[in-house]
């Protein structure tokens, strides 16, 4: 494992001199990381003491946010580490590290995303029977290379000692949720998943790198439910600001 890890390092040092990955500032000789500790300071991190069921934070008063308390639950509750930016912004760290990670195939940010996750999702870590993650389209993922919710989701399982499974498949292209305006994006996602060749269980955790709506993991909660799985989770890197986060604390 130590051998496997300096050979990675040196991999890792020919392509890419130490140096942070968001704003570029050089590291000392032997330093280890992808972030500067200005760059870590920056982000945004979400308050985990006292969130909604869709992992917002709330005042103490309210104990759903108002678009929760009108709507169905799916999922039990959904966890993000830090807030995410959709517009390009080259000061957003978090933003800037899935971008990097996703759209520049920088797969070795991977080990540091999940430490997010499992920092974000650790109360939801003991009632977790078994990870799984948001498919790809099986054209879309052969394009990126990988599906980067599946690299996020198996760091996690090692991170954790929690098996792992392709519970689901994605059998509709359809367009990139980010490139819609938000009232679309259920309609745009409904039955692009069935279930993959998976037995059921108790309670399973939805990894995705980012949470927007969260008609995904909605949709994708809906067919493991159907499929017999009892309670449903969900826990991304980071999710967009909305203006029902605006709601709840003007409430
Ligand atoms: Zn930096
Ligand atoms: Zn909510």
């Amino acid at each position: 494992m130590r051998l496997l890890s300096s050979t990675i390092y040196a991999v890792l040092d020919l392509f890419y001199p130490p140096h942070c990955a968001v704003c570029d500032h050089p590291f000392g000789d032997g330093q280890r990381a992808f972030l500067c500790d200005e760059c870590d300071a920056k982000i945004e991190r979400i308050e985990q003491s006292h969130v909604c069921r869709c992992g917002i934070p709330l005042p103490d008063v309210l104990d759903l946010c108002p678009t929760c308390a009108q709507s169905e639950r799916v999922l039990e509750q959904i966890r993000s580490f830090g807030w995410y930016e959709e517009r390009e912004d080259p000061h957003h760290v978090l933003s800037v590290l899935i971008k990097i990670f996703k759209y520049g195939g920088e797969r070795a940010l991977a080990p540091l995303l999940a430490r997010y996750l499992a920092e974000a999702g650790e109360p939801l870590r003991p009632l977790t029977e078994q990870i799984t993650f948001v498919p790809m389209y099986y054209k879309k993922e052969r394009e990126r290379g990988f599906n980067q919710a599946e690299l996020l989701a198996r760091e996690l399982g090692r991170l954790w000692g929690t098996p792992v499974v392709r519970a689901l498949e994605k059998v509709k292209d359809t367009e990139p949720q980010a490139s819609l305006p938000h009232e679309a994006r259920r309609e745009n996602i409904r039955g692009a998943f069935r279930l993959a060749k998976f037995t059921p269980c108790a309670s399973i955790l939805i990894v995705d790198d980012v949470c927007t709506t969260g008609a995904t993991l909605s949709e994708c909660a809906r067919v493991l439910i159907e499929s017999g799985v009892e309670r449903v989770y969900g826990l991304t890197i980071a999710r967009v600001a909305q203006t029902n986060i605006e709601r709840a604390e003007d409430a």
